[in-house]
């Protein structure tokens, strides 16, 4: 087959700087690929990966050519060529995960392959080959998700909050997918009546082809798409991970590139708080700052690189802390023996009482500011509640395409709650309106969010506005349920570490050391809590990712003290 097959659509050639994306490795770079795998030989129309294909191997082209193409019912795209020196392979190559395309045979010759453990050594040990390998793969998916080549179709609504939720869950797992809006496509809509899909079956997620499932939680996104690994229960892992957010990658990029054996657990997405910020402008080595989307990204295509295992839409619901080996039991009931545990869970959205707040989440009130939320509202009145840090940036942010962003204040001010360049910003900036002393009492609409009511505590005077997008931004209480009674909490729910841990606590839960808890350890030996979960945490990514890091080098202690 040739690329003037009929069968073979080529795909929109608009791939941006393709000398990144496509390299072409020099003869001592392919030679550093060989000396880590196999040389084969190659036949016309060979399929060497098929759509869906787990453990996938990376292929260079010493002599023909291969084809990667997206293979729909009766015909194929073809997406790209690789002539000699070329490898192939994406994002999943460092994930595991399943194959999100075909490979075939184009003209007859040679390759090297290299399977996913034999290319994991050589980047861990070749720096040069690792970032031509990374920056490409990682180019070549975000090149999959700009031209909708996935696997995966989204059929839903901008008025459902579980679409927005599975928008979100693909997205931020880095999962190329189309989405059909059923508002402006009447066919799809007319193929979903026909089947009886109702609105409360929307999303609609045809999955890897051929899965057709009804609004599905994340978990049954990630089983379908094959997100996740099996957790070998038998083993007993060097260390778990509690928590995919900024503290809990930097723990797993920092204990599996030092040869620690990691489990990460997470019960939504890896980027937790951080990955719902629009922008993060403080952050050590950003001066024009990054979205949390990308900087969390990097950090999970980084931990998986290492080698750590990272569990997805699987929380941690309980932690056993008697016995030899502590246990932590997942959402689907794996259980999973541990020598050491990162508590790294953060914390939660603080939310206003409001009568009918549930029923607008994510269908006009949502949680964090990010492109995806922020397309939703182009043009519009937003408000945005809240006096933090986070507050003023989703305000900042949302401005630059919102037609006016109503900031909503219970404070008299936010010199005391926020960094002044923020305040700066928010008083430069003329869509933005500052109401202090103000608080949203009533939000109303019929399947959406569509008006606001809220009312000025000092004149008590009321204001009803026709907004649809409220963004709350209160602060948030620590994820601490799970571990119930397992390590000692402060009285907001926070776990305690190390010096925060007095004589009468550390008597309570019975410290069986002679040695006092280490920095970041709670009360139990090798359990650690770091990042917002903890106790004195500053709330910040560098925190995070500074503590996440500071704890496995406890970890390797205690590791080595247990022998
Ligand atoms: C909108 C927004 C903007 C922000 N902007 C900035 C900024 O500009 N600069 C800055 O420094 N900080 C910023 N912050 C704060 C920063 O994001 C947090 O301090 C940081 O994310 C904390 O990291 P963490 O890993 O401790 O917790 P989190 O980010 O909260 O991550 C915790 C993770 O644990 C998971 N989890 C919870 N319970 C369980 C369980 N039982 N099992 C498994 N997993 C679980 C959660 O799903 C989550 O992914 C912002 C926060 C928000 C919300």
């Amino acid at each position: 087959m040739n690329n003037s097959d009929p069968a073979v659509t080529p795909v929109a050639a608009t791939v941006t700087r393709p000398e990144r994306v496509f390299p072409t490795l020099t003869s001592g770079q392919v030679a550093r690929m060989a000396a880590h795998g196999r040389r084969r030989t190659t036949t016309r129309g060979e399929v060497l990966v098929e759509m869906g294909d787990a453990a996938v191997p990376v292929f260079v082209v010493v002599t023909g050519q291969l084809q990667a193409l997206r293979p729909t019912d009766k015909t194929e795209t073809l997406i790209v060529n690789y002539h000699p020196g070329q490898f192939s392979g994406e994002a999943n190559m460092i994930s595991g995960r399943h194959a999100l395309g075909r490979l075939r045979v184009s003209e007859a010759g040679e390759v090297i392959q290299l399977d996913r453990d034999q290319l994991l050594a050589l980047i861990q040990t070749d720096a040069e080959m690792s970032e031509i390998l990374m920056r490409a793969f990682i180019l070549r998916r975000l090149e999959l998700i700009a031209h909708d080549l996935g696997d995966v179709i989204v059929i839903g609504s901008a008025h459902s909050a579980e679409t927005l939720r599975t928008k979100q869950f693909l997205t931020r797992n880095g999962h190329p997918f189309h989405y059909i809006d059923l508002d402006r496509d009447r066919d799809a809509q007319d193929v979903l009546d026909r089947f009886q899909v109702g609105v409360t079956n929307i999303p609609v997620v045809i999955c890897r082809g051929d899965a057709v499932l009804r609004n599905p939680t994340n978990a049954e996104i990630a089983d379908c798409l094959g997100l996740n690994e099996q957790i070998d229960q038998t083993r007993v892992t060097d260390l778990v991970i509690v928590g995919g957010g900024p503290a809990g990658l930097a723990a797993a990029v920092y204990g599996s590139s030092e040869g620690l054996d990691v489990l990460v657990l997470e019960s939504n997405v890896p980027g937790g708080q951080a990955g719902s910020s629009s922008r993060i402008e403080n952050y050590l080595g950003f001066p024009t700052g990054i979205s949390g989307l990308d900087l969390t990204g990097r950090a999970y295509a980084q931990a998986l690189k290492f080698g750590a295992h990272v569990i997805v839409a699987r929380g941690a619901t309980r932690l056993g802390c008697d016995g030899q080996h502590y246990t932590g039991e997942s959402d689907g009931g794996s259980r999973i023996r541990t020598r050491s545990v990162i508590v790294a869970t953060g914390a939660e959205y603080r939310k206003p009482t409001l009568a009918n707040l549930s029923t607008f989440e994510g269908a006009g009130v949502y949680y964090g500011a990010t492109p995806t939320e922020a397309q939703l509202c182009v043009g519009q009145e937003v408000a945005v509640v809240g006096g933090g840090n986070a507050a003023g940036q989703a305000a900042v942010f949302l401005a630059s395409t919102a037609r006016r962003v109503h900031m909503v204040v219970r404070g008299p001010g936010l010199a005391e709650t926020m960094s002044q360049y923020l305040i700066r910003r928010i008083e430069e900036n003329d869509a933005i309106v500052l109401h202090t002393r103000t608080q949203i009492v009533s939000l109303d609409g019929v399947a959406k969010l569509e008006r606001i009511r809220w009312r000025n505590d000092q004149t008590g005077e009321i204001e009803d506005h026709d907004i649809g997008h409220l963004f709350i931004m209160t602060g948030a209480v620590p994820n601490t349920r799970w571990l119930d009674g397992c390590v000692v909490l402060d009285e907001k729910g926070f776990v305690k570490t190390g010096p925060d841990l007095s004589p009468v606590d550390l008597a309570a839960a019975r410290w069986p050391l002679g040695r006092p808890p280490y920095l970041l350890e709670t009360s139990r030996p090798g359990i650690f809590a770091v990042g917002d979960v903890r106790r004195g945490n500053v709330k910040r990514v560098a925190s995070a990712v500074g503590e996440g890091s500071i704890a496995v080098a406890f970890v390797h202690q205690v590791l080595r003290q247990d022998g």
